[in-house]
C-alpha cells in the first residue's frame, strides 16, 4: 500500500494524519452539494431507526442502548485502538482501521460518503474480531457497527454461497447435510483441486473456496449430531434436572464431529448426567453474511427448544464448543431490541450458554502421560470470540497450564486474530494470510508442538497454516485436547 493512497483515504474519512480535524466551512458546503449516495436512502431508514427486517433495531454498547449512529458518534477517534487492529497493523491503512470504519458508516448515515467502493472495501476487510472494542475506554462495539454498514450495501447478502448455504441450513438441513457429504465425496476424489487448477473458482469470484479445500485435512462420513442423537446417555426423555446440555455448533457437527465427540466425553467425565440438545444452527452465518431475517428465525428455533428441554429438564447451562457460536448466541437479545415478545426469552437463552472453554474448572482432569508427551510444548492461541466477544483468557490457561506443567508457553499476541473469521480466510485471503503469517511466527517463536484453540475457524485456518508453514506442530480444540489429556483419546 502506498503513502499517497493512505494520506488520501484519511482525507476521505475526516481523519489526517492519523488525527481527527474539524471540516472547514467551504468543505461542508461542497458536501452538502453533493448528490445523494448509492446508499444513502436505505442506510437512512436506521436514523430514525425502523427494525426493516434487515438491520437490527439498536445496538446494546457499554454506555447503553444506541441507534447505529449514536454507536458509531461513540467514537471520537482517538485512535488508541489503532495497534490492536490486524489490518490496520499489516497494512498501514487507515481506512481499514476501527476508527476508520466508524467513520465510514457515520458518514453513509449522514449522506456524506463520496466513495461507496472506499466504503464497501473498508467494511468488508474488517475481521469483526473485536480486538478495538476490547482496547477502546468507550467500548465502541466496531464489529456490530461493521454489519450494520455492510448489511446497507446493494446486494449483501444476496450471493449465491450465502443464500445456498444459510437457507438450505434453515429450511432443509438433512439436504443440506446430504450434499455436504456429497462435496466431501468430491473432496476425497481430488476434484475441488482440479477446478482450483481450472482456474473455476476466480471464475465465480470466489478465488478463496481453493483455500477452503486445504483447510480441512479430514472431512467426516457421519456428523456429530447423528451420533450422539444415537447415545441413549444423552436422550433427554424422563430424566428429570440435568447438569449440562450439549449444543452442538456447526464446525463441531459438520466438520469437526471429533471436537463434538470430545466435548461430550469431556462433559460426561467430569459434568455428571447430560443432554444433546439437538440444536439448530446458532445463525450466526446468516448474520454475518447479510440475512439477518434467517439469523432471528435461527435464534427463535434454538430459544423454543431451550424452553422445552427446561419445562422439562429444570434449568441448565448450554454447552456449546466453537468460541464464535457461544459468543454470537450470549447476544441473541439484540437481535430483538425492537420486539417486546422475543427479548426477555433470548436474554433467558443466552444466560443459560456457556463456552466449554470456561465450563471445566482445574483439577477435574488428570494428565495421562502419554498423551502429555505427546502433546510436548503446549501453547493456547485466544479465539476473538472467546476473549474480546466473551472475556474468557483466564479459564482455559488455568487449566492449560495445570494439564501441560511446566511444557505450557504462553503465545506471544495470543489474542490476536489468526485470519480465520468465518469465511474471511475465502473472501479475502490476501490479507487473511497476511494476518495468519504473524500467528505462524508468533507460533514458532515458542516452539509450540501443540497450538490449543476454541473455535472452528482457528482450528481450520490455523491447522491449515501448520500444514504447509511449520508442520512440526498441530492445531487442536481445547476439548479434544482434554480428552486426549483425560487419557480417552488414546484409547480410541
Ligand atoms: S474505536 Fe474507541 S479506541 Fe478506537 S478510535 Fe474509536 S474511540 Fe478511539
Ligand atoms: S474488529 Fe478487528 S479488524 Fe475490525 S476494526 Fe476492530 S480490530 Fe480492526
Amino acid at each position: 500500500m502506498k503513502k499517497e493512497e493512505s494520506a488520501a483515504n484519511m482525507n476521505d474519512t475526516g481523519l489526517t494524519g492519523g488525527e481527527a480535524r474539524l471540516r472547514t466551512a467551504p468543505e461542508q458546503a461542497h458536501e452538502e452539494e453533493a448528490p445523494a449516495r448509492h446508499f444513502h436512502n436505505e442506510i437512512n431508514e436506521l436514523y430514525p431507526h425502523e427494525d426493516s427486517g434487515r438491520h437490527l433495531g439498536n445496538l446494546l454498547t457499554d454506555l447503553g442502548e444506541k441507534n447505529l449512529y449514536d454507536a458509531a458518534a461513540q467514537c471520537n477517534r482517538c485512535g488508541y485502538c489503532e495497534t490492536s487492529c490486524p489490518t490496520y497493523m499489516l497494512t498501514g491503512r487507515e481506512t481499514i482501521s476501527a476508527r476508520g470504519r466508524n467513520q465510514f458508516v457515520r458518514m453513509l448515515v449522514e449522506g456524506r460518503e463520496k466513495n461507496p467502493a472506499e466504503a464497501a472495501e473498508s467494511l468488508s476487510t474488517c475481521l469483526l474480531c473485536g480486538a478495538c472494542t476490547s482496547a477502546c475506554y468507550a467500548k465502541v462495539p466496531t464489529p456490530d457497527i461493521v454489519l450494520e454498514g455492510r448489511r446497507a450495501l446493494t446486494g449483501y447478502g444476496e450471493g449465491f454461497f450465502a443464500r445456498a448455504a444459510v437457507t438450505g441450513l434453515l429450511n432443509a438441513p438433512r439436504l443440506f447435510g446430504f450434499w455436504l457429504k456429497l462435496a466431501y465425496l468430491a473432496k476425497k476424489t481430488g476434484l475441488p483441486r482440479l477446478a482450483a487448477r481450472m482456474g473455476l473458482y476466480d471464475f465465480i469470484g470466489m478465488p478463496g473456496l481453493a483455500e477452503a479445500e486445504s483447510a480441512v485435512e479430514h472431512t467426516p462420513l457421519r456428523f456429530a449430531a447423528e451420533i450422539l442423537r444415537k447415545d441413549a446417555a444423552l436422550a433427554p426423555g424422563g430424566k428429570g434436572q440435568v447438569n449440562w446440555a450439549y449444543f452442538a455448533p456447526c464446525g463441531p457437527n459438520y466438520v469437526f464431529t471429533e471436537t463434538a465427540l470430545a466435548t461430550v466425553s469431556v462433559l460426561k467425565r467430569t459434568s455428571g448426567e447430560g443432554i444433546f440438545i439437538d440444536n439448530s444452527c446458532c445463525g450466526l452465518m446468516a448474520h454475518n453474511y447479510g440475512r439477518l431475517e434467517d439469523a432471528r428465525e435461527f435464534a427463535r428455533r434454538n430459544i423454543i427448544r431451550y424452553e422445552e428441554l427446561k419445562a422439562e429438564a429444570g434449568e441448565f447451562p448450554m454447552i456449546a464448543d466453537c468460541s464464535s457460536c457461544a459468543a454470537f448466541m450470549k447476544s441473541y437479545e439484540q437481535l430483538f431490541t425492537g420486539d417486546e415478545a422475543w427479548r426477555p426469552r433470548a436474554k433467558a437463552f443466552s444466560a443459560a450458554v456457556k463456552d466449554i472453554l470456561e465450563f471445566i474448572p482445574p483439577g477435574k482432569i488428570a494428565a495421562g502421560k502419554p498423551a502429555a508427551e505427546k502433546a510436548g510444548r503446549v501453547t493456547y492461541h485466544d479465539s476473538c470470540r472467546a476473549c474480546h466477544g466473551q472475556g474468557i483468557r483466564k479459564e482455559p490457561r488455568a487449566v492449560l497450564q495445570e494439564l501441560a506443567g511446566k511444557n505450557y508457553r504462553e503465545l506471544p499476541e495470543s489474542d490476536w486474530c489468526c485470519g480465520g473469521a468465518g469465511a474471511f480466510a475465502f473472501t479475502q485471503p490476501e490479507l487473511s494470510n497476511m494476518v495468519l503469517d504473524r500467528k505462524l511466527r508468533n507460533i514458532a517463536s515458542v516452539q509450540a508442538d501443540t497450538v490449543v484453540v476454541g473455535a472452528t475457524s482457528c482450528l481450520a485456518q490455523i491447522g491449515a497454516g501448520l500444514r504447509k508453514a511449520y508442520p512440526a506442530a498441530r492445531a487442536v480444540h481445547y476439548s479434544v485436547f482434554l480428552n486426549e489429556a483425560a487419557g480417552e483419546g488414546e484409547k480410541r
